[in-house]
């Protein structure tokens, strides 16, 4: 499989763990299970472990790649990698030596940019003090709906040099969400056969909440059948926002802090 990535926000992908369960209603249409399937009825050696059907699937069963770790070394040229586009880095069933393995990776490449996005940034909150945070990691959790508000409050105990919200699927108003010390918010519908569609409103009130808290905006798609087939456009316009080079600032671990309620998904 290529290691380009179609994505519109990053270059490459690179997934030195395969495999996941699900944790959420954004979950529900997970591209990467449905992919899985595809791989291993194709025979990609990565994909031939079995899920538990009741969250995952076929080819989906959480798998570490130790294989795979020195891919990025080989890249020469900078590159803007999205870790784990086929997995979630911080499941439970990833030992936290493998995701430190991964991580020093990520430390003796600083010429990429390496954006890590978890739905479980309550274990990535819990084991940061046992993780370097250079500045050319960028850690982003999932937000479809307040729901899971709470994956914001986890992820901003992580001392990650660049802090940003994928919205996507988004399946709910986010009116209220709290920005503060996020660093970067992406945005869109979803797409494929039995996509949920975006309300209108939703796309714009946290447009509007980045433009007053003055965080970059990246609206990313529509949705429907396809990624495309409803395009891009907000309002009349792209938007195509992207942390300064300069964001990936040091940050030091934060003391813990009570958290809300909010149900943990390890
Ligand atoms: S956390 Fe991500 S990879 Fe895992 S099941 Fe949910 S959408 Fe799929």
């Amino acid at each position: 499989m290529s290691d380009r990535s179609r994505i519109e926000w990053t270059e490459a992908t690179w997934n030195p763990v395969t495999g996941c369960d699900r944790v959420s209603s954004g979950c529900d249409n997970c591209y990467a299970m449905t992919l899985a399937r595809r791989l291993k009825a194709m025979g990609a050696p990565k994909y031939q472990q079995d899920g538990d059907p009741r969250t995952s699937g076929s080819g989906f069963a959480v798998t570490i790649h130790p294989d795979s770790l020195e891919q990025p070394r080989r890249w020469r040229s900078s590159r803007t990698v999205f870790v784990n586009s086929m997995s979630d880095l911080f499941h439970a069933k990833v030992p936290t030596s493998f995701i430190r393995d991964v991580f020093d990776v990520m430390v003796d490449t600083p010429r990429h940019v390496y954006q890590v996005l978890t739905k479980r940034p309550l274990r990535a909150s819990r084991i940061a003090g046992q993780l370097p945070w250079p500045s050319n990691v960028w850690l982003g959790v999932s937000i479809e709906n307040m729901d899971v508000a709470h994956r914001v409050d986890h992820l901003r105990r992580v001392p990650a040099a660049v802090r940003f919200l994928s919205c996507e699927p988004l399946l709910g108003s986010l009116d209220g969400l709290d920005l503060a010390d996020i660093d970067w918010v992406i945005a869109g519908g979803e797409s494929g056969h039995g996509y949920r569609p975006m309300d209108i409103r939703w796309a714009r009130d946290i447009r509007d909440a980045c433009l007053s808290a003055s965080v970059p905006f990246f609206f990313k798609q529509w949705g429907g059948r396809t990624p495309k087939s409803l395009g891009r456009d907000l309002d009349g316009q792209t938007w195509d926002q992207m942390p300064e080079p300069s964001a990936g600032h040091e940050r030091r671990l934060s003391p813990a802090k009570p958290m809300g309620s909010g149900a943990a998904h390890l």
